[in-house]
């Protein structure tokens, strides 16, 4: 089974990728991830990626896709694999689907994790992380013992730059300009799941598992 887990930056992908990687047995697939590491391999491939990115460009979906391809043929992707962060892009969509089919595969479910923006801010603006031990906490959902102190190790709590309204706008509107017409594209497909990214970590990862059906 193929599955594009989608939201918007901050909904919680990764974790619930992670969490899919259990319940499957099929591997998380991040591109980003992919990268970093075919980077640091200081591979052929590795080196075209370092010179896109340490001159913060963008990387040719040419590449993330020859990428993609090495990865999918590991022997643990071979009963499919779960996207996280890719396809960004509806040629990327395209892409990747011409990718599949050469392979007999194909996306099966795309599941769209509906988050609110006002419920994005709240999340957010009141975190808080530990200076010391990078510990994260949520003034509200997950407090640490004193409003200032690291509950693990006594630390300074500390909002990040980014972590602001501001910021969390201007990343949204950006998702839904560039990224949210890919939702159209596989709309069109019929394999869209939307579902609710509120509540625990559990019950979004009920909600995901019955739109695919496990
Ligand atoms: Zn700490």
């Amino acid at each position: 089974m193929n599955i594009v887990l989608f939201g918007p930056p901050g909904a919680g992908k990764g974790t619930q990728a992670k969490r899919l990687t259990t319940v499957l047995g099929i591997p998380q697939i991040s591109t980003g991830d992919l990268m970093r590491a075919e980077r640091a391999s200081g591979s052929e491939l590795g080196k075209e990626f370092d010179h896109y990115m340490s001159q913060g460009l963008l990387v040719p979906d040419e590449l993330s896709l020859r990428l993609l391809e090495q990865r999918l043929a590991k022997p643990d992707a071979s009963k499919g694999a779960i996207f996280d962060g890719f396809p960004r892009t509806v040629p990327q969509a395209e892409a990747l689907d011409r990718l599949l089919q050469a392979n007999g595969r194909k996306i099966d479910v795309v599941v769209s994790m509906e988050v609110p923006l006002d419920e994005m801010i709240e999340r957010i603006v009141h975190r808080r992380s530990c200076e010391s031990c990078g510990q994260i906490y949520h003034l509200r959902y997950n407090p640490p013992p004193s409003p200032d102190a690291c509950g693990a190790c006594g630390g300074k709590l500390v909002q990040r730059k980014d972590d602001t309204e501001e910021v969390v706008r201007k990343r949204n509107d950006e998702y839904l300009a560039k990224t949210a017409p890919i939702l159209g594209y596989y709309t069109q497909q019929g394999i869209v799941k939307a579902i609710s990214g509120i509540g625990s970590l559990d019950e979004i990862e009920a909600r995901i598992k019955a739109a695919i059906g496990k």
